[in-house]
């Protein structure tokens, strides 16, 4: 039986919201800093309004059989995407990234002082977040210092640990 009848396979395509878009631009550029070119094509990113909870229930990367498009669907729920604090939402597109673009699986280590070694764990939230409601205290929750850390590790899963891990 001859194939050129076959039905065509489906060219991929890059289709990203514009809400998400800049962090897929600073994923480019953080990537771009520690040597790792990423291009932007073969991409198609959508939310998907139920589904909660934390962690890697929060998002999804998938691969399609036939032309290897890849998907990443992310949660809209307030526990997800809906959370106002912007760090969490650039590190939950950072871990579908992470699987999506980089080939990262899950890695649920934590540091010898209890922190997720990589924001690719897959139950851990809140890697380098600000403070969600600063009362005073804004000196020991702030952990944005962090995410310089957290984003060598992504990009470079041998990266030492950190002085702060400690
Ligand atoms: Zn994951």
């Amino acid at each position: 039986m001859a194939c050129s009848g076959d039905a065509p396979i489906e060219p991929t395509v890059y289709d990203v919201p514009k809400a998400v878009e800049k962090y897929v631009q600073s994923f480019v550029e953080e990537g771009q800093k520690r040597g790792v070119t990423i291009k932007l094509e073969n991409l198609i990113i959508e939310f998907r309004s139920t589904g909660a909870g934390s962690g890697d229930e929060c998002g999804s990367c998938t691969r399609a059989v036939n032309n290897g498009q890849r998907k990443i669907t992310l949660v809209e729920s307030s526990l997800c995407w809906g959370s106002s604090i912007e760090q969490n939402r650039e590190a939950l597109v950072f871990h579908e990234l992470g699987h999506c673009l980089l080939g990262r699986d899950h890695r649920d280590d934590l540091l010898s002082g209890g922190a997720p070694v990589s924001i690719m764990n897959s139950r851990a939230v809140g890697f380098y977040e600000a403070c969600a409601y600063p009362i005073g205290n804004e000196d020991e929750c702030d952990k944005r210092y962090r995410r310089a850390y957290y984003l060598d590790e992504l990009f470079n899963a041998k990266t030492p640990a950190p002085d702060w891990g400690k």
